[in-house]
């Protein structure tokens, strides 16, 4: 019987690499097996024992049916699991692909740390401490995909790799956390980069907290600018965390569109974060359950409002997110709507801005997410270059 297990990530977008498939991987290894990981459908000579297949976003069904046909006509009679966010919030639509599906996170699987082996040029080490949220914003999946909030580890010692560079949590809202204090204080010891990649809860920032986050290395702080409501909580976050030495340049908002608010304000949302000084993400809202990308228009949205600011985005922006470059801070501050703001800038402005970009810069960085709340900082020599305000 062939002792080893194939993982398979199909050909969707993504910076990461697949975490559940290299704790398969871990897991799998310890029962006996060898494992190998591919990306999309690729050349296989040797029949394994089972495939894994993993999934994000569902809207990116497509490859992961495409990857699951291949496989099944290359190995007949051999079983494929398929599992991961789209086959955990779609599980019926999932089924068409033949494959038994695997909704939610496997226990057992769960406590292992990731086979980075299998990953030798990847440089960050990527964990959940806890899992779920202590909130249930009706625009978000974690709450059906996760449940309730609960800790899972309360140290991180066994599970980062040393030779990393950066250190990754997926926690969907860290800061709710018991054991807050204590992670901080290892990271701390450890010295690394720390990435809270799917944002910070701006209600969970105290005085103490912002204290103690602000003496990590942490490039970005993300937070979410979901309703016009959170205006009071994030100005307090942002202050606090001002207070304690982090730049404005250091935080991003994702501020929602598409939702419940209207253009209008949407447009108050971008102000408030030039106000601040920060740099605003807009994040489209999409419904967890879309199959196709940026098809879902919310009633206070016109489909010529959502494609004006995807240009400015393009244009104006800087990988789709707004810094506050005086020029752009200057535009929006004096616009008399949200047509007026975002309206492009006449040719010779977007040159002059977009020539200062690439000629002057070379970001590696992204600071898209990676999922509907999931990127990196704007690099230093760029924001010193297009003169955004601290
Ligand atoms: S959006 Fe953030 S705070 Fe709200 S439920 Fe999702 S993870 Fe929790």
């Amino acid at each position: 019987m062939s002792k080893y297990i194939l993982l398979v990530q199909p050909k969707y977008h993504t910076r990461f690499p697949p975490l559940g498939l290299l704790k398969i991987s871990s897991y799998m290894k310890n029962k006996g097996y060898k494992t190998k990981l591919v990306y999309g459908e690729a050349p296989i000579k040797r029949k394994p024992k089972e495939i894994w297949v993993t999934s994000l976003y569902t809207y990116a069904w497509k490859p992961v049916h495409r990857a699951i046909k291949y496989y099944q006509s290359k190995f007949q009679n051999v079983p494929i699991k398929l599992g991961g966010i789209y086959a955990s919030l779609l599980p019926n639509h999932a089924k068409n692909s033949g494959a038994e599906i695997i909704e939610g996170i496997i226990p057992e699987v769960e406590k292992y740390k990731p086979d980075y082996s299998l990953v030798p040029n990847w440089d960050g080490s990527i964990l959940f401490t806890s899992r779920g949220c202590i909130n249930k914003c009706p625009f978000c999946a974690v709450p059906k995909l996760e449940g309730k909030f609960r800790s899972e580890i309360d140290s991180i010692y066994d599970y980062i790799e040393l030779f990393h560079k950066r250190i990754i949590f997926w926690d969907n809202n860290i800061l709710a956390s018991p054991n807050i204090f204590k992670i901080i204080d290892e990271l701390y010891k450890l010295g690394k980069k720390v990435d809270f990649n799917q944002g910070l809860d701006s209600r969970l920032i105290t005085n103490e907290l912002g204290e103690n986050l602000s003496k990590l290395k942490i490039p970005l702080y993300r937070f979410g600018y979901d309703s016009s409501s959170y205006k009071k909580r994030l100005e307090n976050a942002i202050s606090i965390l001002k207070e304690n030495g982090v730049r404005g340049r250091n935080v991003l908002l994702y501020v929602l569109f598409n939702y419940k608010d209207t253009p209008e304000k949407f447009l108050e949302k971008v102000r408030d974060a030039f106000k601040w000084g920060v740099v605003c993400y807009p994040m489209r809202y999409q419904p967890t359950d879309c199959l196709k990308k940026n098809t879902f228009i919310s009633k206070n949205w016109t489909k010529e409002e959502l494609d004006y600011l995807a240009r400015a985005r393009r244009v104006m922006g800087y990988g789709g997110a707004f810094p506050p470059y005086n020029r752009l801070v200057e535009k929006i501050e004096k616009a008399n709507n949200f047509n007026e703001a975002f309206e492009v800038w006449p040719i010779n402005w977007r040159e002059s801005i977009k020539n200062t970009i690439l000629n002057k810069n070379k970001i590696s960085n992204q600071i898209r997410p990676r999922n509907p709340k999931f990127g990196n900082s704007l690099s230093d020599d760029f924001i010193s270059k297009i003169g955004i305000k601290n």
